[in-house]
């Protein structure tokens, strides 16, 4: 039987930067990955191969921001392995509905000129309110780049401008209440605190719901770094699509030693005495694994549907099912071969600044609330579509066939549909009729905003929340893989007991979206993972030489 020191289950970004790190570290990795493709929620197909050969397409994740807030890149050299990004700047644009703009580029005084055109105290506080962001991105990205319960590891981040951070946002009594009641409150009342125009309200709650729920819900302003992010580290996108990201760590995966395997669908975990042992995949084939099975799906399905019952203590393992929490919404995914770039009439410019970056159909916060909240309850929201758009060829062309475009549309939608329960896709009320219909609707909405957008349509491809869980696996389609509510972050995710990327199975560890910090394009639950894992493996000795290294970095001696 095959034997690696690790198997990785799933080869999404996160398994595979994990495995890039204990690889470095000498180790033997296995990647079991079940579709035909790695990457996950990573990836870039041509996925319309015959009526629209050329054209490639993200079918998930295209916008990278929180990847820069950590070392990844520079550690793994990825650039060597072919992995090249391209910024976004201008990075958001919002046409509204009276014929006016947003458009929000990488440098703050350029945004605030545009936003002074419509009113000069929001260009002035959007400044104050995206300064403030950036230094709690500062003081709080030590925590994302360190296992949530490592105290040292998290200390071991702090250098002098995080700490300069630390002490703008909580330096004080009444700096850390604000602070705390920031994290607390909802986007849309933040919102309604600093600035006065939709024009700059319904953008930013349509970035902050991006975090997966209404602007109007307690607990998730944290989706509001979306926006400062934008503005530093930046946001950009790898050439040739976020596939290319993929494709680097599979390079440098396969190149340090490492087996990818696709096509193969685990079906057990196998534990013996409390101790994972290997992995049974369909068909029935084993592998066995000597030092650790990771996890690179989250520890519903893990638990639920790959470990035997009896392995897991009763009360932890009804918590997993019951107490975590996933909500009803993800996504109806839309993309386009397109034989020109949309044009919008709200910007009456000849270039194509406002194309490069992400396109925001949000009228007003209002609109932005329909658009989660019913999908939530249920409802489809297409009455009046909200959506999230980009055109990816306009910054890089390799995308498309020479002149011809890629147009990327996520329509926030329900899993289940509400009084459909055991009809369509899965019980989920979903078929392909419905998310045609749903398809038009959303690209009727866009016509109102760019009216060529039908005639320049050469194909589209619509995936409906239920075919998007099926082909990521995730639970009610999930992109995060769990919620992002402040209930399930940092040293809670996906459950206190099981937060620090280890099981109570012995050799069972957690990575990937569902563990901290979170969903999106980043990495850092893969490279956390991966030193918990190398800790496990190493002598007292080089633990306490790594604790020594720390203070003395604390102690800024080394
Ligand atoms: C439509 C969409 C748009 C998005 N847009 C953005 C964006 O613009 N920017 C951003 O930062 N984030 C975005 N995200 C979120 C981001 O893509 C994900 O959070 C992230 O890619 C998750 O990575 P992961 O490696 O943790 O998990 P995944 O990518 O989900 O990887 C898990 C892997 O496990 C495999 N797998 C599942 N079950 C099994 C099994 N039993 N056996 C073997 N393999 C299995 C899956 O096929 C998959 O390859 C988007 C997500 C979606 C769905």
């Amino acid at each position: 039987m095959e034997a690696y020191d690790a198997i990785v289950i799933g080869a999404g970004h996160n398994g595979l930067v994990c495995a890039a790190y204990l690889l470095n570290a000498g180790h033997s990795v296995l990647l079991l990955e079940k579709r035909s493709v790695p990457g996950g929620a990573a990836t870039t197909e041509e996925a319309l191969p015959e009526e629209a050969p050329g054209f490639k397409f993200n079918l998930c994740a295209i916008d990278h921001e929180f990847i820069f807030l950590g070392p990844i890149i520079q550690e793994l050299q990825l650039h060597k392995y072919g992995l090249k990004y391209l910024t976004c700047d201008p990075h958001t644009f919002c046409p509204h509905p009276d014929g006016r703009y947003f458009l929000a580029h990488q440098s703050l005084e350029q945004t605030r000129t545009e936003i002074a055109r419509y009113s000069a105290r929001d260009a002035d506080k959007y400044v104050e309110f995206v300064n403030y962001w950036s230094k709690l991105m500062s003081a709080i990205a030590p925590f994302f780049n360190a296992p949530p319960q490592s105290i040292l590891g998290i200390a071991g981040g702090y250098k002098g401008k995080n700490l300069a951070d630390v002490l703008a946002i909580a330096g004080s009594k009444d700096k850390a209440l604000n602070f705390i009641r920031t994290m607390i409150t909802a986007p849309e009342d933040l919102l309604n605190e600093y600035f006065d125009t939709e024009l700059v309200k319904a953008p930013l709650a349509r970035l902050a719901a991006e975090i997966g729920a209404p602007p109007s819900q307690k607990g998730i302003t944290a989706g509001l770094m979306m926006l400062a992010m934008r503005h530093h580290p930046g946001m950009a996108r790898p050439q040739g699509g976020t596939g290319a990201l993929t494709q680097a760590l599979v390079k440098l995966v396969t190149a340090k030693g490492g087996k990818i395997l696709t096509e193969q669908m685990v079906k057990e975990v196998i534990v013996e005495d409390r101790r994972a042992v290997g992995v049974r995949v369909a068909g029935g084939k084993e592998y066995l694994a000597k030092q650790g099975i990771i996890s690179n799906i989250d520890v519903r399905r893990l638990f639920l549907q790959l470990v035997a019952p009896d392995a897991v203590e009763p009360n932890l393992r009804e918590k997993v099912d019951r107490r975590i929490t996933n909500n009803n919404e993800t996504i109806l995914k839309i993309d386009c071969a397109l034989s020109e770039p949309p044009r919008f009439t709200a910007y009456e410019r000849e270039d194509q600044e406002h194309l490069i970056g992400t396109v925001l159909i949000a009228d007003s916060v209002a609109h932005v609330e329909q658009a989660h909240s019913l999908a939530t309850m249920g409802e489809i929201p297409d009455a009046n579509p909200s959506m999230y758009l980009d055109i990816p060829s306009v910054l890089d062309p390799t995308l498309a066939p020479e002149g011809k475009h890629t147009l990327w549309i996520e329509f926030f939608a329900p899993y289940q549909i509400a009084g459909k329960a055991g009809t369509g896709l899965h019980g989920t009320g979903w078929t392909d009729q419905l998310k045609n219909q749903v398809a038009d609707k959303v690209i009727d909405k866009l016509a109102d905003y760019a009216p060529n957008i039908k005639d320049s349509m050469i194909a589209r491809r619509v995936e409906s929340p239920a075919e998007l869980g099926e082909r990521l696996g995730s639970y009610k389609g999930n992109y995060y893989h769990l919620d992002m509510g402040l209930d399930q972050m940092i040293f809670l995710r996906p459950l206190p007991e099981i937060a620090n990327y280890t099981t109570p199975i012995k050799n069972l560890y957690l990575t990937g979206a569902g563990t901290h910090p979170g969903g999106s394009i980043s990495g850092m639950p893969g490279r956390n993972c991966a030193r918990v894992f190398l800790n496990r493996q190493q002598p007292l000795a080089k633990i306490q030489q790594s604790v020594s290294s720390t203070w003395r970095s604390l102690l800024g001696l080394n």
